[in-house]
């Protein structure tokens, strides 16, 4: 299984010559079978570039969103691939509140965009798969889904393909108040996982202000991975205001910690074979 990031911003985009090395598009994760089936997660700006990938050939694209916030749907409408003549996309959105599971497609209408929802040529369907403790095979990927701590809701996933298994959790704050999953749910949902990527976009000194606001601590994921002996962390949705210098000041202080986890703030670009 590979994974690769084409977007590792949270909430905006932040493009300029501070953000050159870890990158500016927001969320957008390409996850491969060792057979080339392709899953896709998160339509933020990072899913533009992904769909230059896709127009030269002709397979069906299925397309996991975590939620509507607008960094995880924004770049949809740039996806070549919905301007293709019946090209089949199959889109599986989370249940938010409140409850818009076609707000990636109708974000294209009255004066937000120059082009409708009603003139895209692609076949796109929108699945509603029952989430349970049974495991959903998409595209011959086996998925399993928790919902995440997090303003109007929205789903993270486990994934399992070729003996390998990657979680991913955008936009959790683990320690959140009224919190619908528990740090002991989290650690026993991603436990051993071969890849966890989990949002990282707070710093201790966030905390308070950003109580609430559905995000977690560098610190706190870490913890998580520590505690559930995850192979690898690739920590996701960079706060828009953190610059490359500054990042690369933080996997400083990651690498210093005592651990069995490759813990690593993801980039842009990045492309990780499991
Ligand atoms: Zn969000």
């Amino acid at each position: 299984m590979r994974v690769s990031f084409y977007g590792t911003r949270g909430s905006c985009p932040a493009p300029g010559k501070n953000t050159v090395k870890y990158g500016g598009n927001t969320a957008c994760v390409l996850v491969e079978s060792d057979d080339g089936r392709k899953l896709i997660l998160d339509a933020g700006t990072g899913i533009r570039a992904l769909g230059d990938e896709f127009i030269n050939n002709n397979d069906d694209i299925f397309l996991l969103i975590t939620h509507n916030h607008y960094d995880h749907i924004q770049g949809f409408p740039f996806f070549k691939p919905i301007y293709q003549q019946a090209r089949n996309i199959n889109i599986y959105s989370s249940v938010t509140e409140p409850d818009e599971p076609r707000a990636i497609v109708e974000q294209m209408r009255g004066s937000y965009s120059p082009i409708f929802a009603k003139m895209l040529t692609a076949n796109i369907q929108f699945k509603f798969p029952n989430w349970s403790q049974q495991p959903i095979n998409i595209n011959g990927f086996s998925v399993l889904s928790k919902p995440i701590n997090h303003p109007n809701g929205g789903r993270s996933f486990l994934i399992s393909c070729d003996h390998k298994t990657i979680a991913y959790v955008s936009d959790n704050e683990l320690n959140a108040p009224n919190a619908k999953v528990s740090k002991a749910q989290w650690q026993s949902f991603v436990e051993n996982v071969d890849l966890l990527i989990h949002d990282g976009q707070y710093l201790d000194a966030d905390l308070p202000l950003k109580l609430g606001w559905g995000h977690s601590r560098i610190s706190e994921c870490l913890n998580l991975a520590i505690d559930s002996k995850v192979k690898n962390l690739a920590i996701y949705s960079h706060d828009p205001e953190r610059t490359d210098v500054e990042l690369e000041q933080l996997q400083g202080e990651i690498d210093k910690v005592n651990c069995t986890v490759n813990a690593f703030l993801s980039k842009e670009g990045q492309s990780i074979q499991l």
